[in-house]
């Protein structure tokens, strides 16, 4: 079920999930096989493991039985001739991101009903979280430019990162 909800197949898979009851929270580790044939990120083509990003990274997960949810992992590096060490995306990420697909696409669905704010409140996560998801969502060429701060162009961006500052009145997500 944890491993449908991540979109792992073969030769990613859970290595653990525990209840942290400090916390109120459910973790869940996610690794990769070591023999795993990765290829290049950028490229597709052939690669040589080159060991694992330096830190776990965590990322926020839909609900599980209504306890927030976070999953961890190390994603692999992988080195091609051709591009050089590059880092592995894990298959429920989108890079970058500090939340699952499926937490992003269940924000999503929520948000086309409800307001930010009440969405913020039923999803256990800040409205600036919600508002980012939204952007990228809406906005793809923000995911370019909020990686350039500073050489957006796009008008549509500049007006959803005002309303992310909360400086413009919050308008619907499209449906
Ligand atoms: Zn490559």
């Amino acid at each position: 079920m944890l491993a449908g909800s991540l979109d792992l197949e073969e030769e990613w898979y859970i290595t653990g999930a525990k209840f942290d009851p400090v916390k109120s929270v459910i973790n869940v580790y996610v690794g990769i096989r070591e023999d795993a044939v990765i290829v290049c990120p950028r490229c597709g083509g052939s690669t040589k493991r080159y060991g694992y990003e330096p830190t776990e990274r965590s990322w926020r997960h839909a609900d599980c039985l209504f306890y927030p949810c976070y999953v961890h992992c190390r994603c692999p590096r992988v080195k091609c001739d051709k591009c050089g060490v590059q880092q592995v995306t894990a298959p429920f990420e989108r890079q970058n991101s500090r939340h699952t697909l499926l937490f992003e696409g269940y924000a999503m669905m929520i948000m086309e009903d409800v307001p930010r704010r009440k969405a913020s409140r039923l999803l256990r996560c800040n409205e600036k979280t919600l508002a980012s998801i939204l952007l990228l969502y809406i906005c793809p060429s923000f995911l370019a430019a909020s990686q350039r701060p500073g050489t957006s162009r796009c008008l549509s961006c500049t007006m959803w990162r005002q309303w992310s500052d909360g400086r413009s009145q919050e308008p619907r997500a499209r449906r």
